[in-house]
């Protein structure tokens, strides 16, 4: 944990910089709210709710990314594609939370290394969009942009931008941070009891029988260390999870970003670790200008297009100082073209001797529609990019230090392959996502233990 001494002492807030210094840049992706009073009605009242993270859990999960860095802690970072309102239940938000409980069991056993767990949760409730609008049967509609923007049917009210939906954005965020910590707090994520985190539908996967073996392993190990101490071993009876969401939705992540008493500068309390998208991450775009005057830890989706001169411009702009922890660069190729474009980037970071985190999401660059009218992923081109990401990193002298996936704990079939090999008109069955296709629980566990196998390699 960071000690309060060292956040008490001064930052520098960049120069020119402040919470609304994006407002005079070009911003893309936002929408356009019909009704401006209503708006800032609606950010004056987000303004004075109360956030929904803390700073000094920023700091925490800073200090975890900055080791991450050094290579002693691994990045799992995941969730869905977009939450959605209706989305917020019971089962939805603890199903998920048991997936990524039970895929970091396997990255720590398999890894021996602490998993740093970051969830796309608790406000991933804003989308970017390839078209500003959408036309059917010759009526032409705003895309729909996220739940937290307007809402998917095609009809002209449901299209429409609601600033509204912030605030539910933020009450369903709150909701899903209050049941999280409390599962958490009240010994969910105790290493001692995996059996808690069980899906209905484990027994009868293909993997079962493996990760049992792992969880019997560990339970081994953790029973091992306690008969040698003597006593319960009681840092296992809890975990640090933390959340993060595309900050894209400018004026809502602005109206929640706050200075505290007890630490300087300024911080967005309405998530840990906020990241730019790879169509907002414009040099001289609002979104860069905001992100650069936030304490957060902070990534950016790096897409096949960006060149290494542009990624060194970035950094100086987002981590100038080199801060431990600061920067994460999400790298998204595509199966296809990472072996072409990511050995470049690694060049040039490395070659300036820039301090940052990369992350592979092997699942944004890998997106295809099927002759059947889905958008989904195959499973070997999720595998491929990942290890591929692996292969290169460690040709290029730099380390491979997480991982972000789209995933749910839900029994949905929208990404294709994987253990029971989904095809196409397998999607037809349990096709639930609003926008991209998610790994289900057992792809989910799949992409983890190939993580370890081909760590152990
Ligand atoms: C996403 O993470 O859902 C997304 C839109 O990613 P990217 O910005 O990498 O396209
Ligand atoms: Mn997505």
């Amino acid at each position: 944990m960071p000690t309060r001494d060292r956040n008490l002492q001064p930052v520098n807030l960049p120069a020119d910089w402040s919470v609304d210094s994006w407002r005079a840049r070009p911003a893309a992706q936002l929408p356009t709210y019909p009704d401006p009073v209503e708006l800032e009605a609606v950010l004056g009242e987000l303004k004075s709710l109360p956030p929904l993270v803390t700073s000094w859990e920023i700091l925490a999960l800073r200090q975890q990314l900055a080791e991450a860095q050094e290579g002693k802690r691994f990045l799992l970072q995941g969730g869905d594609c977009a939450e959605t309102f209706d989305a917020c239940s019971s089962e939805v938000v603890s199903n998920r939370l048991k997936v990524l409980l039970q895929m970091s069991l396997v990255l720590v056993h398999g890894l021996r290394k602490p998993v740093v767990r970051v969830g796309r949760f608790a406000g991933q409730y804003a989308k970017p969009r390839s078209a500003d609008t959408e036309t059917i049967g010759g009526l032409t509609l705003p895309s729909y942009r996220g739940d937290m923007v307007n809402a998917p049917a095609f009809d002209a009210d449901a299209r429409r931008p609601d600033p509204r939906r912030m605030v539910k954005a933020h009450a369903r965020s709150a909701m899903t941070m209050n049941f999280v910590r409390a599962l958490i707090d009240g010994g969910f994520a105790d290493l001692h009891h995996p059996e808690y985190w069980d899906l209905n539908w484990v027994g009868h996967s293909p993997l079962a029988d493996e990760y049992r073996e792992m969880v019997e392993s560990i339970g081994d190990a953790v029973r091992f260390m306690e008969t040698l101490s003597g006593s319960e071993v009681h840092n296992l009876n809890r975990v640090d999870f933390y959340t993060s969401h595309e900050a894209l939705l400018l004026p809502y992540e602005a109206a929640l970003t706050r200075q505290v008493p007890r630490h300087w500068g300024w911080f967005n309390l309405g998530t840990h670790f906020p990241w730019i998208g790879m169509r907002t991450a414009a040099i001289d775009g609002a979104h860069v200008e905001y992100f650069r005057g936030i304490r957060n830890p902070i990534a950016l989706k790096v897409g096949p297009s960006v060149s290494a001169d542009q990624l060194l411009r970035t950094i100086d702009l987002l981590n100038p100082d080199d801060e431990p922890g600061r920067l994460t660069f999400i790298h998204r190729m595509g199966a296809a073209a990472i072996a072409e474009r990511l050995p470049p980037l690694l060049e040039a970071v490395r070659r300036d001797g820039r301090r940052v985190l990369w992350v592979c999401d092997p699942m944004h660059g890998n997106t295809e529609g099927t002759a059947n009218g889905y958008k989904t992923r195959r499973f070997s081109n999720i595998g491929s990019e990942l290890e591929q990401a692996f292969d290169l990193h460690a040709a290029a002298g730099t380390r491979l230090g997480g991982v972000h996936l789209e995933l749910t704990g839900e029994d949905v079939t929208e990404c294709m392959g994987g253990a029971r090999d989904l095809t196409e008109t397998d999607l037809e069955r349990a096709y639930r996502s609003t926008v991209d296709p998610r790994l289900n629980y057992e792809q989910s566990l799949e992409v983890a233990m190939l993580i370890v196998r081909k760590q152990a390699t």
